[in-house]
């Protein structure tokens, strides 16, 4: 029998009962629509291309649970703000968050919202940031030898976005 003449492609994937958060948010949408407030149990999963270590695998299976964990808690029971959407003024003082939208006006306590660098809070753009966060906390730590990462968020039961990087 021929041996195999492919090189064998490896990725690790964590989603658990913990990597999940609920959260609060509105996003806008074909210009001048603007949703209501609202939340969503999400669910986070990360995945992670590379070479096999020494020791035959990708990435220590807790390290990357570890690491979606933390991102996870941080968005957990937050109002989360985009900071860079073109229609949303934000005014975050040292105890409130104010909003604006239009006419709509939201104050929320700062203490229970998490200002994101984001332009909209999408699913998509909560991939993205998770994702850039994730690579940030793996760079830190050296891991070496991994070629691309996938944060996918679900908002809903079966309604999932995707971010995927090339390391
Ligand atoms: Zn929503």
């Amino acid at each position: 029998m021929a041996e195999p003449t492919t090189t064998p492609q490896f990725k690790v994937r964590v989603v658990k009962d913990y990597t999940v958060f609920c959260a609060g948010h509105f996003i806008t949408y074909e210009g001048d629509k603007c949703e209501s407030l609202h939340g969503h149990n999400y669910r986070a999963a990360a995945s992670v291309e590379g070479d096999l270590n020494s020791d035959f695998y990708v990435l220590d299976f807790s390290v990357l649970k570890k690491l979606l964990r933390g991102l996870c808690d941080q968005l957990d029971h937050k109002m989360l703000v985009p900071l860079h959407n073109p229609r949303l003024t934000v005014e975050a003082g040292p105890d409130e968050v104010l909003l604006r939208y239009g006419a709509k006006r939201y104050i929320f306590p700062r203490s229970d919202t998490l200002l994101l660098p984001i332009p909209n809070t999408t699913a998509e753009q909560l991939a993205e940031w998770i994702g850039g966060e994730l690579e940030r906390a793996l760079r830190e730590r050296g891991a070496a030898g991994l070629r691309a990462l996938e944060v996918e968020v679900e908002e809903s039961f079966g309604q999932a976005a995707a971010c995927r990087r090339t390391l």
